[in-house]
């Protein structure tokens, strides 16, 4: 089975270079949180490494341990400013799971599984992106 090779043009990529923008929640040496601009529900964050890891197979301890400590601050915040109790951590390997962008990343969604919108379909609205992203920060910052 060969997993597809890492492109350093992906989309996230070039998000950590800071070559395209997105509404950043949270940042630390090793990772990096930011909303999802097609959410499958309000609130739908992606938590990305700071390492060139197509999927979990590739991902070192050290940016996996990363990532699940970022996650755990996203969703505390999640469950504070959208008030909901369920948080749907999902993650896809590989295009016949349904994987669209070939940086490794954590979707953290406060759904129910049988409410989840369709996958990566519709754009949200940029402001209202943006208002989600300040107060969640504020929640992460004020922890
Ligand atoms: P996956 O299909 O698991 O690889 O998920 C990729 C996710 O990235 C989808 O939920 C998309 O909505 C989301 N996405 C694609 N482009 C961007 C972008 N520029 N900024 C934020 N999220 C994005």
């Amino acid at each position: 089975m060969t997993i597809k090779a890492y492109e350093d043009d992906n989309i996230f990529a070039k998000i950590i270079a800071g070559d395209l923008p997105c509404h950043k929640i949270y940042e630390d040496d090793k990772t990096l949180a930011f909303m999802d601009i097609m959410p499958q529900a309000k609130g739908h964050v992606l938590v990305i490494p700071k390492q060139k890891a197509v999927e979990l197979s590739q991902l070192e301890p050290e940016y996996a341990s990363a990532v699940l400590m970022t996650a755990k601050k996203v969703m505390a915040a999640q469950r504070k400013v959208f008030q909901r109790e369920g948080i749907i951590q999902m993650q896809l390997n590989g295009a016949e799971a349904g994987q669209t962008v070939f940086h490794y990343h954590v979707h953290l969604i406060p759904s129910n599984f049988h409410e989840l919108g369709q996958h990566a379909t519709t754009q949200a609205d940029m402001a209202e992106l943006a208002e989600q992203a300040k107060q969640l920060k504020e929640a992460i910052e004020a922890a």
